[in-house]
């Protein structure tokens, strides 16, 4: 009784921002707010990653004292965290829908009982913020500016979804649009009583609003789909590989990271910036020649294969996940030259 009153609040909640803000975008604003992925021809040979969250759970790993990451059972499917403070709680993305977000809720009941105090979505995508709804309503959602109005994009994102669930509509059939409640800029550091925690937007990476959320004293970074995880190579999704570059400069040099839980597979080491930084300045390079000799674009998605060092082993946990990079890196090839050849 007392959750269905409460899950109905934080509903109609949503729904009178999610109106209010409606009503004060025009129409080209509500075209902006659509995520440039959905728009985009995929090439042949590239598959969305399968994000079906059914049968997923969320082990609880702890990475210091009130430091946790909430692991998938199955990657690609998402990943989340939390982290516990002497005020309150912080939790890094929301799943994709409310089942999931409850699953984050239990995780963090098995440890605290304090408040959850924030939710930070890393970027728009449904995978991360589809849950939104089912956080209490007392709950601050923290997101970069950009990403708050891009998921304003609610029904596009949806459709773009389908394919990442076997079109099973009913896995975000009920969700509703929860957006944002605090949106920042470059940096927001908060305070959670006795243990700071920073939310840094290094530029454009795999979205136009990716958000890193770092805790210092474990040197942990949660990064969303900035860096997917282990066996994985960027995936420039909304263009702007160049930007990507950049910004992966930017986290290396700023953050003294140990640790990365991302958004999706397996936890990293700050080895893969390295590895992030060499695939797209190789990726660059090889778009600019192909387009420089005038090579067309199925010519160059030909000659372009993904070199082998950048796949995870064939006998690894994230041997699976080989066919989706691959994928990946034809999307980059594709959305590299059309950019290119556009300048
Ligand atoms: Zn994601």
């Amino acid at each position: 009784m007392t959750t269905n009153s409460k899950r109905i609040r934080v509903g109609l909640a949503a729904l009178a921002m999610a109106a209010t803000l409606a009503a004060t975008a025009d129409a080209a604003d509500q075209q902006m707010a659509r995520n440039p992925a959905a728009a985009f021809v995929p090439p042949a040979g590239f598959t969305l990653p399968p994000l079906h969250p059914a049968g997923v759970d969320l082990a609880t790993k702890r990475l210091g004292e009130g430091v946790y990451a909430l692991l998938t059972s199955r990657p690609p499917v998402d990943n989340s965290g939390f982290i516990v403070g002497e005020k309150g709680v912080l939790v890094i993305d929301a799943h994709f829908n409310a089942r999931m977000a409850r699953k984050i809720l239990a995780a963090v009941r098995a440890v605290t009982d304090k408040p959850i105090l924030y939710l930070v979505n890393t970027n728009y995508h449904g995978d991360h913020t589809f849950g939104n709804y089912a956080f209490p309503a007392e709950t601050t959602i923290v997101a970069h500016r950009k990403t708050a109005h891009i998921m304003r994009g609610f029904e596009a994102e949806k459709k773009f979804l389908l394919g990442t669930v076997k079109n099973d509509r009913t896995v975000y059939g009920d969700a509703v649009l929860r957006l944002p409640d605090l949106t920042f800029e470059d940096r927001l550091t908060i305070d959670l009583g006795g243990r700071v925690v920073e939310i840094h937007h290094f530029g454009h990476g795999n979205t136009a609003g990716d958000t890193v959320v770092y805790e210092p004293t474990t040197r942990t970074a949660w990064t969303g789909n900035l860096v997917l995880g282990a066996g994985t190579i960027p995936w420039a999704i909304d263009g702007d590989m160049p930007a990507y570059l950049e910004t992966i400069g930017r986290f290396a040099a700023r953050l003294d990271v140990a640790t990365i839980i991302p958004g999706h597979t397996l936890p990293a080491s700050r080895a893969i910036l390295g590895k992030y930084q060499r695939y797209i300045r190789e990726l660059l390079a090889a778009v600019r020649g192909a387009v420089g000799s005038g090579r067309s674009l199925d010519q160059t998605l030909a000659a372009l294969t993904l070199d082998e060092s950048y796949l995870p082993a064939a006998d690894s946990r994230l041997a699976a996940v080989r066919p989706l990079m691959q994928g990946i890196h034809r999307w980059n090839v594709k959305m590299t030259y059309l950019e290119r050849k556009g300048r």
